[in-house]
């Protein structure tokens, strides 16, 4: 199947599904700038130790360092961030009524900022963050507001307890958002799963749930031999443009 047929086969398979939903990783965001964690070369893993930089062990550890590195990559790559073509093109398939939502494993906001309503962010966000003293929750700017005035590790207003961002670590269970994941998916019939080296287990387990997989991938995934439609070696953003150009086509 050439390019081509393989978008028409795309707008078809979202023409036809009664629910669909999509899976997005950080292979979405490397078009608004944000390096993913698996492309080889530029990947953050191949420059830093996820165990090191992005686990619980290693925050509680060492809180200061945590956030001496994290916060360089946040103010560099994505406080600042603006979604791309593939957040777009999500946010307008769902109002066009072809997608039932985004479950999204990016901590980035973009799929909100471009505009997508039912949003789940099964590894957190960087809206808000925790004490971990007391739990209290706290907006993710007086977290930075502290650090930018040399306050390292960031406290707590009420206890003066550690604070953490509301993103899940490595070592950490997943959140409500992973549970209304699975629940929506196991009435879904269709998922499109893109710029995920669906490598990153529970989320990479997702797929078991629909009858119906689509995968948009730069590289290969270990899902690719049980998928419908597998689109390699593209630009996510230019399928999903490339699709909704098709599904423009097929309505008139
Ligand atoms: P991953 O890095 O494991 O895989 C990304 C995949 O995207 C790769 O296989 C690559 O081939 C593909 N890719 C890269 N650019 C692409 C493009 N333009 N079009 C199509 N495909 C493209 O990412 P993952 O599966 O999401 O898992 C990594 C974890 O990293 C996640 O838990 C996520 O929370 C975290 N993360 C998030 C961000 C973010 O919020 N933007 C950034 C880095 C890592």
């Amino acid at each position: 199947m050439n390019y081509q047929e393989k978008i028409q086969l795309l707008a078809e398979l979202l023409e036809k599904s009664t629910c669909t939903f999509a899976l997005t990783g950080a292979g979405i965001s490397t078009e608004s700038g944000i390096p993913d964690f698996r492309s080889p070369g530029s990947g953050l893993w191949s420059k830093h130790d996820p165990a090191e930089v992005a686990s619980v062990s290693a925050f509680m550890r060492n809180p200061a360092a945590f956030y001496e590195l994290n916060m360089q990559w946040w103010n560099e790559y994505l406080f600042n961030a603006e979604p791309g073509p593939t957040h777009l093109a999500l946010a307008r398939l769902e109002k066009k009524r072809l997608l039932a939502g985004v479950i999204t494993q990016n901590i980035d906001g973009l799929h909100q900022k471009a505009g997508s309503q039912k949003v789940y962010e099964v590894h957190g966000h960087l809206r808000t963050c925790h004490c971990i003293s007391c739990n209290a929750s706290h907006p993710f700017a007086f977290l930075v507001s502290q650090f930018d005035s040399g306050q390292n590790p960031p406290r707590c207003e009420r206890c003066h307890g550690v604070l953490r961002p509301d993103v899940v670590l490595f070592e950490d269970p997943l959140g409500e958002d992973f549970f209304y994941a699975n629940r929506d998916l196991t009435r879904c019939r269709l998922l499109i799963a893109i710029g995920s080296s669906l490598q990153v287990y529970p989320v990479a387990a997702l797929p078991e749930k629909v009858r119906q997989l689509v995968i948009i991938n730069r590289d290969a995934t270990p899902w690719d031999g049980e998928a419908e439609l597998v689109i390699n070696n593209e630009q996510a953003g230019k399928v999903l443009t490339d699709t909704l150009s098709v599904l423009g086509k097929n309505k008139t």
